[in-house]
């Protein structure tokens, strides 16, 4: 799997550390402004001028690769800071401050994972109990009464709020969800597909050729093998007889029809399975493809080559219950095969119970 487009669950929170600050530095300058034009307590301004100094700080870190987790951390702080800032000197509109303090957790989880979430929620929590104990406290500060445009604007506040968490969280689900996709694919093309020829693996096969055969039809099963496949490597080198397999495989694939299952068995082995197929016409692909891999030469690099196959049918009309009978089937196929070799090679052999029954 490509590193890139690997998302792991660090990568991720770095990249909301990232998308965090800048949203972090916009809402404390925001914030700043509000408090030194709307007439409030300069310490308001400086609560927020000091979330705004860390923030700016983070991002600059973030630009540096500094760790994420520290900066999580610290701009969850900052918004910490600003909230308590308001809770505690000015208690926001109508006392409603300590309501944000809800946007603490959540930002903390977003970017600093599971853990920094728990325990920021931990800290709002007590934060919201010491504010309850001692309202006193809150209720000597609360002196602004809300306006209409305050509930505007803190409303305005609450659904962006909401809106940037579940894109966040989305974006996150989907990306994750993707990428589980792709990790499922690849794996099942792993465990379905021969790496060097693309075609099914005997695993596969052997699942197929299992469904295909339980149900009553005559099919076919044929083993090929290619000719003096050592020769052509020992004279042409082992990447040329990679080559020839893989020409060998894609040429075969192009004579079969769609619902055939071709298979490599292992070396320069292969197996067919012809569902729903009559031994008369087994031998007439077999046919076409000994003659479509004998007629016309492999050219691999600058070099044209000439391969042949022996092939060896069988065929099976009644239901193949276990494994063992499958097992039997492709040794009959097999021997048909052996028999084409010994018989000069190059040729279609079908297997013939009389002349050797198996044991
Ligand atoms: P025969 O006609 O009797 O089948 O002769 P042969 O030389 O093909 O027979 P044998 O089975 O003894 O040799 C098979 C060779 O196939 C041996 C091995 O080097 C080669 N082979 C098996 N797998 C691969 C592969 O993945 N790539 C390449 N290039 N060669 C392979
Ligand atoms: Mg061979
Ligand atoms: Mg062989």
């Amino acid at each position: 799997m490509s590193d890139k487009k690997t998302f792991e669950y660090d990568t991720l929170l770095a990249i909301n550390v990232r998308w965090g600050t800048f949203i972090a530095v916009v809402f404390s300058l925001l914030f700043v402004l509000i408090y030194t034009w709307g007439g409030y307590p300069h310490i308001m301004v400086i609560v927020n001028g000091v979330s705004l100094v860390l923030n700016l700080l983070v991002m600059a870190l973030a630009f540096r690769g500094c760790t994420h987790r520290f900066l999580a951390h610290v701009i969850t702080f900052t918004v910490y800071n600003s909230m308590m800032g308001a809770a505690v000197f000015s208690g926001g509109i109508a006392s409603s401050s300590i309501v944000w303090l809800l946007v603490v957790p959540l930002v903390a989880t977003l970017i600093t994972g599971r853990r920094g979430g728990i325990l920021w929620g931990a800290i709002s929590v007590l934060t919201g109990i010491f504010f309850y104990l001692w309202a006193p406290i809150l209720d000597a500060v609360a002196l602004i009464p809300a306006t209409n445009l305050d509930r505007a604007v803190d409303l305005l506040a609450a659904l962006l709020t909401v809106i940037v968490a579940v894109w966040i969280s989305e974006t996150i689900r989907y990306k994750v969800l993707s990428q589980l996709e792709t990790a499922r694919a690849q794996l099942q093309h792993l465990a379905t597909i021969d790496p060097l020829t693309q075609v099914y693996n005997r695993r596969y096969f052997s699942e197929r050729a299992a469904r295909v055969l339980s149900v009553p039809q005559e099919s076919a099963l044929l083993t090929f093998d290619i000719d003096y496949f050592k020769t052509v490597n020992d004279r042409y080198g082992h990447d040329v007889g990679d080559q020839v397999l893989q020409i060998l495989s894609r040429r075969v694939l192009h004579n079969l029809r769609d619902g055939d299952i071709l298979a490599r068995f292992g070396g320069e082995e292969f197996v067919i399975l012809l569902p729903n197929t009559s031994a008369d016409v087994a031998f007439q692909v077999a046919e076409r493809l000994r003659r479509a891999i004998a007629h016309q030469p492999f050219m691999v690099d600058e070099a044209q080559l000439r391969v042949t196959i022996s092939i060896g049918i069988t065929s099976c009309a009644g239901v193949i219950q276990n494994p063992q009978a499958l097992g039997r089937v492709l040794q009959e196929a097999d021997r048909a095969m052996y028999r084409a070799k010994q018989k000069g090679r190059n040729r279609v052999e079908f297997f013939s119970q009389v002349d050797e029954p198996l044991v």
